[in-house]
Order: C-alpha cells, then structure tokens, then sequence
C-alpha cells in the first residue's frame, strides 16, 4: 500500500469543538505555545502518524463576523488557506442551530474547491432523531464529501473521520518525524533561522530549492544546553555540494550563523548538528508548506 500524506484544515465557529478534536485526533494534549518569531498565518497544529500515512492539521485564521458585519480580509484569508489543503473539516455543533456564518462560510468554500467533510460535533449532547434533520439542513447548502458525527469530547467517531481524512490524501512522503507530533514553535525557528542563513551565504536558485527541517530537539535545562539536529533538504546534489561547501566550509558557515542566532533567541547555549539531504519529493512540497508556515 502507498503512502499518502497532506494537510488538513479544521474550521468553523468559535467554540464547536475544534481544539478539542484535534486533541483527540493527535491522542496528546496539544498546548499552543506562541513563540515571539513566529509570523506565519497558518500553523501546523498537529501531525497525525499512521502506519500508511500522515495528516497535517493546520490551523487557519477564524472566519467570524464581527459585530454584525463580516470581516473580509479575515475571511479571504482564510479562504486562501483553504485552497491549498487536501481537504478542509467543517466542524458544526451538533446541538445548535444552523447559522447565516455557516451559511456564508459554505457559500465561500464552493469556491475555494477542496473536499469538505461535515463534522457535527458534540452528538454526545443530541438526541439521534434530531441529528439527521441537521445533516439535511447542512447537506442543503453544500456537497460534503462526507459526514461524520463524533463526540470530540468522548473520542465518539474520531477513528472513522481519521480513515475518511486519509482517503482525502494525495500519495506522499512522510513530512515530519514520527516523534513529532505537535506543534513546536521553537522547532520551528531553529528551522526558520537555519533556512535563512542558507539564503544569505547562498545563490542563485540553492535558496529556493532548500527545506530546512529540525530533526530533534532537545533541551537540558540543568546544563543551560539546547540539542538541535536540523537537516537541510535540497533538490539536487548539485545543490548540496554548495550547501556542503569546500571542505564544508559554507555548512559551517550557516551552522555557526545559526547557532549565535538561536542561542540569543532561546537564551541557552545551543549544540547545533547540521546535514544536508537530497530529497527530491520532499523538495517538490517546498511551495506548499512554505505557504502553511513551515520550513
Ligand atoms: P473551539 O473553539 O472550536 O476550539 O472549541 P473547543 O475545543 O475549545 O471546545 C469548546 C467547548 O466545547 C469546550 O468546553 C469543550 O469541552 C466543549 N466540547 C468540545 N467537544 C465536545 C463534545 O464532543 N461534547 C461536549 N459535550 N462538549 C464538547
Ligand atoms: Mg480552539
């Protein structure tokens, strides 16, 4: 069996459970850390391994109107978002009533084009009889792939929705570790910043052809020492005879860069392994998750 992989993104209103499922999802509690450097608007919230594939939840910018009126740019960007996802999750609260938000979200997401599957949430609150008359109303303004009600809370119908989420996936490589499974700000930087190194003592296209990825981190909080392994992903050997450098002068370049930045970023001293892989699938995603944020 092939493996398939691809992101993921779960909206909808203020309070319909979305936390909540991700943290069933994941099988961990989730806590979101925010880290001062991290600009992106969408987050990787948490990653989903499978023995045959691997769901990337992120996160998108809330679609709400504000004191009556809609707040647009909020809502196109998070609209942007939704077009370079695999699938989208439109979670509802099973217990109330349709709104004119949902109606508005849905109407923007036909557009937007990616597969949506209809979450009600919180079945554990509803008598069943009330819920089909729900899916209607829902199944009225849009074309769901799929429906599935679950009990965020309770872990009801959780599984089912990871197997309908998966058939969503493009074939694809395994984008993170396995050990990773939540969303690490400080991860994230160490990568951020390595990258950027890449881009200032690099050329031409070497920059844009580099996804830097942070392995391990690990922090030992009573020798003051933060462990860090980052590889950097480039297309081409070509590229990573650059990156390498002669007699790996330019990796110990980005390395030392690095290393400073980070150790006044993180205010500890940091142990900063550096290594340079040729992955041309991973290299092919570059675009789509320097868009979610990640590199
Ligand atoms: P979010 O704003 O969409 O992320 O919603 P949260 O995950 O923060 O959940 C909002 C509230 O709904 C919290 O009090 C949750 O405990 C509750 N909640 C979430 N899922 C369920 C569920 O399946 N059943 C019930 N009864 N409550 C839930
Ligand atoms: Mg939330």
């Amino acid at each position: 069996m092939s493996f398939r992989s691809g992101f993921i993104s779960i909206i909808g209103r203020p309070n319909v459970g979305k936390s909540t499922l991700l943290n069933a999802v994941i099988g961990e509690k989730i806590t979101i850390v925010s880290a001062k450097a991290q600009t992106t608007r969408n987050r990787i919230r948490g990653v989903k391994h499978l023995p045959h594939a691997q769901i990337i939840f992120v996160d998108t910018p809330g679609i709400h109107r504000r004191s009556g009126t809609l707040n647009v740019f909020m809502v196109r960007e998070a609209l942007s978002a939704m077009t370079d996802v695999d699938g989208v999750i439109f979670m509802v609260d099973a217990s109330a009533p349709v709104t004119d938000d949902d109606a508005f979200i849905l109407g923007r997401l036909k557009k937007a084009g990616p597969p949506v599957v209809l979450v009600p949430n919180k079945i554990d609150r509803v008598e069943k009889p009330a819920l089909l008359p729900l899916i209607e109303r829902y199944g009225a303004l849009f074309p769901f792939r799929e429906v599935v009600p679950v009990s965020a809370l309770k872990g009801d119908g959780v599984e089912e929705l990871v197997e309908v989420l998966v058939e969503l996936l493009p074939e694809g490589p395994r984008y993170f570790p396995e050990d990773m499974t939540t969303d690490q700000p400080e991860r994230f930087l160490a990568a951020e910043i390595v990258r950027e190194k890449v881009f200032a003592f690099t050329h031409q296209e070497v920059p844009y052809s580099v996804a830097v990825v942070t392995e391990s981190f690990s922090e030992d909080p009573e020798r003051g020492l933060i462990s860090i392994e980052a590889v950097i992903n480039v297309e081409r050997d070509s590229q990573k005879g650059i990156i390498i450098g002669r007699k790996g002068e330019m990796l110990k370049r980005i390395g030392t860069a690095a290393r400073r930045e980070l150790e006044g970023l993180l205010g500890a001293k940091v142990f900063l392994r550096l290594f340079v892989r040729v992955t041309k699938d991973w290299t092919r995603n570059v675009r789509a998750l320097r868009e979610f944020g990640y590199e």
